[in-house]
């Protein structure tokens, strides 16, 4: 498996727009809004130097990012590393027992490749794999 770097941070937020001005206030431009149907979510992407911050906003009461919001408040949903082939790393994950929500790719914002690894085999952390 070859990890490229730390792709994104995923932030959860109960309100894109609002939450958007903190960055935008520290300079920081979206690079867009794209509603991602299967999740359930409205994302923005803000590029931060070679990585970006991903501001995750519920489309639906009963989505992923409610739910979260709803247990733990708003704030670091996830952290997504990116990595060159992501088929290949979940086989190799999968190989050495790491428990995975996808044990196959789904599409995530901006086209790319994603799956989650479970938080249960990263010591509470929900990671997402990524390849773009
Ligand atoms: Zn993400």
């Amino acid at each position: 498996m070859n990890i490229l770097k730390i792709d994104h941070i995923g932030i959860a937020v109960k309100n894109l727009a609002e939450s958007s001005k903190l960055y935008e206030m520290l300079g920081i431009a979206s690079a867009g809004v794209e509603e991602v149907a299967e999740q359930k979510v409205r994302v923005s992407f803000f590029p931060v130097g070679d990585s970006e911050i991903e501001l995750l906003e519920s489309t639906s009461p009963d989505g992923p990012i409610a739910r979260y919001i709803e247990k733990n408040g708003e704030g670091i949903q996830h952290m997504a590393l990116r990595v060159d082939d992501l088929e290949a790393a979940l086989a190799e994950l999968k190989t050495k027992g790491v428990r995975l929500i996808d044990e196959k790719p789904r599409y995530g914002a901006g086209g790319a490749k994603i799956a989650f690894v479970h938080p249960k085999s990263t010591g509470g952390i929900l990671l997402e794999l990524c390849e773009r």
